[in-house]
């Protein structure tokens, strides 16, 4: 069984059914690619289409460099066809029973011996309170929840975050008739731009991959600084870990500017340190400057969220993770894996879920089974 008919999963499963095992697919939504769905109606990929898409399809070249929330999410779609798929189910809890697994639902038990969990890194958002927050009058939303541009027409808009899902959000808005713009950063980002001179640059970026780490960060803060010049002078902080190191170590990718900076540069976004308190109408920062916005927008990232399905299992770490990801497994819980949650990588998250589904499936077809050789992942009940 898997968990979650995301990228991660479908890819996955497209790797078993050509070994011959014919996963059955379980999520929560009543579609497949449910988390793109629902991300805001201007997002296209950040990564480029010829690195990020799904095992043993690639995505058309009609889709252009960076494709588009809905032709994504047809692409997944038409992917998953023919796959064995039980949506509308939601995993509320993992337990380990005779060598296997017990799924609980809301419809039942589903036991099987094989249980990959693919649940996404995005699972959770991410949303920290402030002192006087219940005080606001206007509206707070996390970034998940954000929907178009033209619902916040007019208004001044305060983004809180100043990664690639804020940026992101500022990329369109600048571009819209939304009034004031502000961004909060408590501490800096690395920042690149989606393209040069017209040109994609994620290829660029993924051409230094074999440089020591050290290399690639100055490569970046070279790239950084000849293409937007010195950004602290408009208020955006420098980061103090370079890129690569900050993907490794923290697991968060840098920005991609796709039009924020010049708007920056022009005044139309301005810079606020980090966000210290709500006061009525009035939000307050570190250095003591006050702005009213009519919207709050916490671009203040995610967590994976599986403390509710499998905290009881296993350990997680501080980025909401088991020890044990992708291809390898806990030598506490054989037959479990996670799969999906190793996004560091410049390359994106969706080409490393291309590469370690194949591992993945190599694994799990070779891998015996206790219940009479039987090498497939059977739901039982
Ligand atoms: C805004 C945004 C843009 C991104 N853009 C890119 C990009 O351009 N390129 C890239 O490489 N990566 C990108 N990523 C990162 C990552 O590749 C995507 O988030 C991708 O969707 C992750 O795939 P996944 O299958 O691991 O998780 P998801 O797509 O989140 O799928 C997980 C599935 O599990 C299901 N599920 C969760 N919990 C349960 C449960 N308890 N029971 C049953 N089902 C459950 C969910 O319904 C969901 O369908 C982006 C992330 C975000 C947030």
């Amino acid at each position: 069984v898997i968990v979650g008919a995301g990228p991660a999963g479908l890819a996955l499963a497209w790797c078993l059914r050509r070994r011959g095992i014919d996963p059955l697919v379980v999520d929560r939504a009543a579609v497949v690619a449910s988390s793109w769905r629902t991300r805001h109606d201007h997002l296209h990929l950040n990564t480029h289409r010829t690195l990020s898409y799904q095992p043993g399809k690639r995505m058309p070249r009609s889709l252009g460099a960076y494709p588009a929330r809905d032709d994504y999410v047809r692409y997944l779609e038409s992917y998953s066809a023919g796959m064995r798929l039980r949506l509308g189910t939601d995993v509320l809890r993992v337990e380990r029973a005779g060598g296997g697994s017990q799924l609980e639902t809301p419809d039942g038990q589903l036991r099987t011996q094989y249980l990959v969990m693919a649940t996404g890194m995005q699972r959770v958002p991410a949303s920290p309170e402030w002192p006087g927050q219940e005080t606001f009058t206007g509206v707070v939303m996390h970034s998940a929840e954000f929907r178009n541009v033209a619902d916040v027409a007019g208004k001044a808009v305060l983004i809180v975050g100043p990664g690639n899902s804020g940026v992101d959000l500022l990329n369109h808005l600048v571009r819209s008739d939304v009034g004031a713009l502000w961004l909060s950063a408590r501490s800096g980002m690395n920042i690149s731009p989606l393209r040069i001179a017209g040109i994609p640059t994620h290829h660029l970026s993924v051409s230094g991959r074999y440089l020591p780490i050290s290399w690639q960060d100055r490569n970046a803060r070279l790239t950084q600084r000849l293409c937007f010049g010195d950004l602290t002078r408009y208020g955006y902080p420098r980061s103090e870990l370079g890129l690569f190191t900050r993907i490794h170590r923290d697991v968060v990718t840098g920005a991609l500017d796709n039009g924020f900076v010049k708007a920056l540069k022009a005044g139309r976004v301005v810079m606020k340190p980090g966000l210290d308190r709500f006061d009525g109408a009035q939000v307050h920062f570190a250095d003591g400057s006050t702005v009213e916005p009519d919207v709050v927008v916490l671009a203040t990232g995610y967590r994976p969220g599986l403390e509710t399905t499998v905290g009881h299992l296993v350990d997680l770490d501080r980025t909401g993770r088991p020890a044990a990801i992708g291809a390898r497994t806990l030598a506490a819980h054989p037959g479990l894996w996670f799969f999906g949650f190793d996004t560091q990588s410049v390359y994106g998250a969706m080409y490393i879920a291309r590469q370690q589904a194949r591992q993945l499936a190599r694994v799990i077809a070779d891998t015996p089974s206790n219940s009479g050789g039987e090498t497939s992942a059977f739901p039982l009940s």
